[in-house]
């Protein structure tokens, strides 16, 4: 199943410009994937909620695949647009 929300794996905080890495947050509500400043705090949640722990890593691995998956098609779009220029 391919993840339908934001395929973005890595970010920098805005305010404290601190590398952020998607992770597992966990909040009242439930489990999500999302980014945690170390400085500021919980800064986005960029999946639904999932009702474990389990779930969550699953969709964190999927993403992860996701964002090489995306990174391997640009590197031959790339590579594509370099032959033909
Ligand atoms: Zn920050």
């Amino acid at each position: 199943m391919r993840n339908d929300y934001s395929n973005k794996v890595y970010m920098n905080c805005s305010d404290c410009n601190t590398f952020l890495k998607l992770q597992i947050c966990h909040s009242q509500a439930g489990y999500y994937l999302g980014f945690f400043c170390p400085y500021c705090g919980p800064y986005s949640r960029e999946s639904e909620y999932f009702r474990s722990r389990v779930e969550a890593e699953i969709y964190l691995v999927d993403a992860q695949r996701g964002d090489e998956e995306n990174q391997r098609l640009n590197e031959e779009l790339d590579r594509m647009c370099k032959r033909i220029a």
